[in-house]
């Protein structure tokens, strides 16, 4: 008997070769597509599609289309995928399509698309001169002179600078949430680059592909721990061991150093591991090693070159500078990041011995997220909008803008389905949670 060509079966091993824009498969619900003639095509961008290739991206797919986007997919069927190794969610349930359904209504409603907020542009240049004023304040001599303390003032303040970037220029780009222009997202990219140093292609795998696909699933979420021993121990999935006792104190050094160790591995993981933590990365592009290059050139500039060369400052103080900029860089971006996630009310989805999760992703993107501070624009402002952090995972691709919008869409349905929405009344209540979830977790389990 001979099989149809769109039903010839192809192992992971197959799939997972055919990763390059030569040759992009990519598997949605066991079914295998060969989108080579399609990448061009793609609304959200070349870069997106090509780092969803060589694998099962069922989860990253279904998270960002409808099923109209499915009818288009089908003719670039090839055949079916024999077995995956990708957790799998329950297919998409009524809550999910009936709060899209009412999203897309409201925006229908008020003749907007979710990406058009020509407002952030505001926002982003407010954020980049904040970077480039505090720069100024860190290295002036005449700034040292008016007072010793102001440079390492304003090293702070370019750190929260430099955190901010990230919650505006690089998420709102590595969502595709601002305009429909993959230009814009290009830009928008390498100017986040060129002032921090860091590979924005490795945050899409990491965020993207890994984080927002399977938030807080363990063995499959980047961004949980899930090694024995981990560093800190956040979920009952984690053996206790007794240095956890002391995870109270040492979380604060320990947050303080993230930005480093990014700075120290990113590109290596791009060019050299092709790897992050488990997620394998894909051949980069021959633009990316442009682009490393360009971006490095201008950060090494900024960073080393101009402050010894024309700001005449010690190679000592220079990297001085830099460590309080990194300490404060690192400290705000995790734990705003953290409060919204590792908490003792949130959901550590698992996966069972066949890869199967019972639930959707949707409804998981609302039990494993806590927000806070609703209707507070400062709060808004200074997380970038991950205050509605459960709004931000069921609509990555909506601007920020309009989070505080139709956040109440996103609570009503879930009140209409029973699906329980985590929420505090402030950043403090919301840190004092990821605290104490720090305390609790590193005590003795009663069971040991
Ligand atoms: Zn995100």
């Amino acid at each position: 008997m001979t099989l149809k060509r769109n039903e010839r079966k192809i192992t992971i091993k197959e799939l997972e070769a055919a990763n390059t824009a030569r040759k992009p498969w990519a598997a949605v619900r066991g079914n295998v597509y060969d989108l080579t003639k399609f990448i061009d095509k793609h609304p959200g961008g070349k870069d997106f599609l090509l780092a969803a290739v060589g694998r099962d991206a069922t989860a990253l797919y279904e998270s960002l289309h409808s099923d109209t986007n499915t009818k288009v997919l089908a003719k670039y069927k090839i055949g079916i995928l024999l077995e995956t190794n990708m957790p799998q969610y329950a297919k998409k349930s009524k809550f999910t399509n009936d709060l899209e359904k009412r999203v897309l209504a409201y925006f229908a409603s008020i003749g907007r698309n979710p990406r058009d907020a020509p407002w952030m542009l505001l926002a982003y240049g407010i954020l980049t001169a904040a970077f480039a004023v505090t720069y100024y304040g860190m290295f002036s001599q005449s700034v040292a002179q008016y007072s010793p303390i102001l440079p390492w003032v304003a090293a702070v303040l370019n750190g929260w600078s430099a955190a901010m970037t990230g919650f505006y220029l690089l998420h709102d780009s590595c969502h595709a949430s601002f305009t429909r222009k993959p230009w814009v997202w290009q830009a928008m990219r390498r100017v986040y680059e060129s002032i921090t140093g860091l590979s924005t292609l490795v945050w899409i795998y990491q965020h993207s592909l890994g984080h927002h696909s399977f938030t807080n699933v363990v063995g499959a979420d980047p961004d949980v721990v899930d090694e024995n021993p981990g560093i800190l121990r956040v979920h009952d999935g984690q053996q206790w061991w007794s240095f956890y006792g002391l995870q109270r104190y040492y979380w604060f050094p320990l947050y303080t150093q993230l930005i480093l160790s990014r700075k120290l591995t990113e590109w290596k993981c791009l060019f050299y591991d092709r790897r992050f933590k488990h997620i394998k990365i894909n051949p980069p592009q021959t633009s990316e090693y442009f682009w490393c290059t360009t971006v490095m050139t201008v950060y090494s500039i900024h960073h080393f070159v101009l402050p010894y060369t024309y700001f005449n400052h010690s190679i000592l103080r220079i990297l001085a500078l830099h460590t309080v900029t990194d300490i404060a860089w690192s400290t705000y971006l995790t734990l705003i990041v953290n409060a919204s996630h590792i908490n003792s009310e949130v959901a550590w989805p698992k996966a069972d011995s066949q890869g199967k999760i019972s639930e959707d992703w949707a409804v998981l993107q609302i039990k494993s997220s806590l927000d806070f501070a609703h209707g507070d624009p400062w709060t808004t402002w200074l997380c970038g909008g991950l205050n509605y952090q459960a709004v931000h995972h069921m609509f990555p691709y909506v601007s920020q803008y309009y989070y505080p919008e139709i956040a109440d869409i996103v609570k009503d349905t879930c009140k209409d389905y029973g699906v329980p929405y985590h929420i505090k009344s402030s950043i403090w209540t919301a840190l004092g949670g990821h605290l104490g979830h720090l305390s609790l977790f590193g005590e003795k389990p009663v069971s040991s």
